[in-house]
């Protein structure tokens, strides 16, 4: 026998084998709405204008080097990460008690969140974590990775395409007390269904009664809505009513920074003390799988953050990201109901919110987007609105169109 026998095949990456089949289509009209990132109105890939402006300031700087940044990051970059996330007036960044720690973009900091709480979380029981039906995919193999089990909690309600309100606050009150909930901070993927600001209220009243613990992804702060702030506020609003909790927070989306890997783990905790001590396991931790985070990145945010005309460029780079998904969101709406009176309601597109919209489209119908019209979706119905522009969004309606007649 050989050496790695043992070793099944796995099968790829759904999203990667899309792209890879969207990149060998020779049709001139096809379209990817599969990937996760921006892209321009002529479907390219955007450096934001506010990186290119850091990237040049750093590296032009001559006493810049390439040591290496201390165990927890770039200090500079996750102060100022976690004011962003927290907000600058956070009290719990005034009493000293958030511990932040750079890491490998969102998923670095999920993963790194999820093995902290499943070697130190008093677990009721067994080792659980609820996530939202649906979530994004990776989300069960990083918590399975760590030996966290996994349970869905309701989330997506495919009648009203929108969100199963009374279904997760039912799981909430029936979850055994100090149970973890990941919950998207803003702009759920895959389906872009956000709670309202008055049913987060609600969900962190049974977060408090229940005494459960918050594990917040944030990939898309500033995306949703184009204001940093505004995309904050679920996690802003457990944070000043004590829900204990962590966040998960990634540059790549905001930033453009996908590649780069920036991304930051802020642990909230009740005191200075307590702060000191999960501080310094954490380091234990990251330095056992990689001993320090990269620089370039957090160097590039950090100063963005830093510099008050930087930050105001940022947020405009940020407005005309989020501003174009919106109009596209817009345009498609007014194409499939006024245009084309596609059958069915599709208020869901407006009223969605990020990259991601969940169409409410079938498996076959999205197996026929793909395989007869040659526009590149997830068999679960889900575009990324980043795919569409104004040269494409028209040929993209009218093959919607198409297959839900
Ligand atoms: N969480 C969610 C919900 C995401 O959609 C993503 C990006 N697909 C991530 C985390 C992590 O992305 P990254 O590691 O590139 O920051």
């Amino acid at each position: 026998a050989e050496t790695w026998d043992v070793v099944p095949l796995a099968p790829p990456d759904s999203i990667f084998k899309l792209t890879a089949a969207y990149q060998a289509d020779t049709f001139p009209q096809k379209i990817n709405l599969g990937v996760g990132a921006y892209r321009d109105d002529d479907s390219k890939p955007w450096v934001l204008p506010v990186v290119k402006k850091a990237s040049y300031i750093l590296l032009s700087d001559p006493t810049l080097n390439h040591e290496y940044l201390p165990i927890t990051g770039l200090p500079e970059f996750v102060s100022a990460a976690a004011r962003l996330i927290l907000g600058h007036d956070s009290p719990a960044i005034a009493d000293d008690r958030v511990v932040s720690v750079q890491t490998i973009s969102g998923t670095g900091a999920n993963h790194l969140g999820a093995l902290f709480l499943s070697r130190y979380y008093p677990f009721n029981g067994d080792k659980v974590v609820y996530l939202s039906d649906p979530t994004w995919v990776n989300h069960f193999a990083i918590f399975e990775n760590v030996g966290i089990k996994q349970r869905l909690y309701p989330y997506y309600d495919p009648k009203t395409i929108g969100l199963d309100f009374d279904g997760f606050i039912a799981t909430l009150r029936s979850a055994p007390e100090r149970s973890v909930f990941l919950l998207h901070a803003c702009a759920h993927n895959p389906t872009g269904v956000d709670p309202t600001v008055e049913q987060w209220k609600t969900i962190a009243g049974v977060f408090l009664a229940k005494k459960h613990y918050a594990f917040f992804d944030s990939a898309y702060q500033g995306f949703a809505s184009g204001d940093l702030d505004r995309d904050a506020t679920a996690v802003r609003y457990f944070v000043s009513n004590g829900v204990p909790l962590l966040v998960c927070q990634s540059f790549a989306k905001n930033a453009g920074l996908y590649g780069e890997r920036v991304g930051a783990l802020h642990i909230i905790v009740p005191n200075k003390e307590t702060a000191g001590r999960v501080r310094s396991q954490l380091s234990v931790l990251q330095r056992s799988e990689i001993s320090n985070p990269p620089s370039y990145g957090a160097r590039v945010v950090a100063l963005i953050l830093k510099n008050p005309e930087l930050f105001e460029e940022w947020k405009a780079d940020i407005r005309t990201m989020a501003g174009r998904i919106i109009d596209m969101r817009k345009q498609l709406h007014g194409v499939l109901t006024k245009e084309l009176r596609t059958p069915g309601n599709w208020d869901h597109i407006i009223n969605q919110i990020g990259m991601f919209s969940f169409t409410g489209v079938s498996t076959t119908q999205s197996k026929a987007l793909v395989e007869e019209a040659h526009v590149y979706m997830t068999a679960n119905g889900r575009i990324s609105m980043a795919g569409l522009n104004s040269k494409n969004l028209r040929y993209f309606a009218e093959a919607l169109d198409r297959v839900v007649r």
